[in-house]
């Protein structure tokens, strides 16, 4: 109980949105107009992801998936935040089995029945990203894989159950932590999630796992969150390949990967990458 909140008449100390674009602990806090913008870039790229995981075939190449994410995303007004990013030359990030992210798609990269298949894109839209991954399976796929995959995507909501107004980044890092360990699986350390606005990296990072590097950033309404856990089903420990970008499990251990954009809201988190709100004739509305 606050004293101060009972004295003075009308005070509340419930959280709210900015009502101006500001920053605060060197992250930035969206306005509800800016947010607006946000969720038309988050819904390209859900849309997408959806329709690429309807679409998955073996026989295809990753090259196949690129090509129509990118004329996907550019249908529907926005540009691919991936392509050009630092040098990378895709729109998409395609990673199969032991490959961790930053895959780069090729002709040559033929997906397969059995194969595990991590895709992640972003969309840039009136000035705001959006930045999703998802992890398909290609047919049948092994029980080690699908055990993987699983613990994956509850880790992902494991973390985003804990956003809301004053919880903290810890918060978001323990419980990821914790639901890989009770799978038996390893969360990856070399890659973490991020603030994503404006730019399609900014601050804070969002750590996966309980660390001293940790920024002590308490989560308020407007902060804007990549949450992107990375599991292995053997060791943490990866590799970058000769590309520079495509990078690997040590052990050719299978890895797998799901990430949502979300939003802290007053009362707790909104989902913006949902593609269970994404039905594929809306495409055509944005
Ligand atoms: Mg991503
Ligand atoms: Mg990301």
């Amino acid at each position: 109980m606050n004293f101060l909140a009972k004295l003075i008449p009308g005070r509340t100390d419930a959280p709210t949105l900015p009502k101006r674009h500001r920053r605060v602990q060197g992250v930035e806090l969206k306005t509800e107009a800016e947010l607006e913008i946000m969720r038309q870039a988050a819904r390209i790229v859900a849309t997408v992801l959806k329709e690429i995981e309807a679409m998955v075939q073996p026989g295809m190449s990753t090259a196949d998936l690129d090509a129509y994410a990118e004329k996907r995303i550019r249908d529907m007004g926005a540009t691919p935040s991936f392509k050009g990013y630092h040098g990378f030359p895709a729109s998409i990030c395609a990673c199969i089995n032991d490959e961790v992210v930053h895959g780069i798609p090729r002709k040559r990269h033929t997906i397969r029945r059995g194969d595990l298949l991590k895709v992640d894109t972003g969309a840039y839209y009136n000035g705001f990203h959006g930045d999703s991954c998802i992890t398909i399976a290609v047919g049948d796929i092994s029980t080690k894989a699908k055990q993987l995959m699983t613990a994956a995507e509850a880790a992902l909501y494991a973390g985003i159950s804990q956003v809301k107004p004053g919880n903290t980044l810890l918060d978001i890092a323990g419980a990821i932590e914790d639901c890989v360990a009770s799978y038996g699986f390893s969360v990856v350390e070399d890659f973490t999630g991020h603030g994503v606005g404006r730019n399609l990296h900014e601050a804070p990072s969002v750590f996966n796992f309980r660390t001293r590097q940790l920024p002590n950033v308490k989560l308020r309404p407007g902060m804007t969150l990549a949450i992107e856990p990375i599991l292995n089903a053997g060791s943490k420990q990866t590799r970058t390949l000769k590309d520079q970008w495509t990078v690997v499990t040590v052990d050719r251990s299978i890895s797998a990967q799901f990430e949502h954009t979300v939003l802290v809201s007053e009362t707790g988190y909104e989902i913006l990458t949902d593609r269970n709100q994404v039905p594929l004739a809306l495409a055509s509305c944005l």
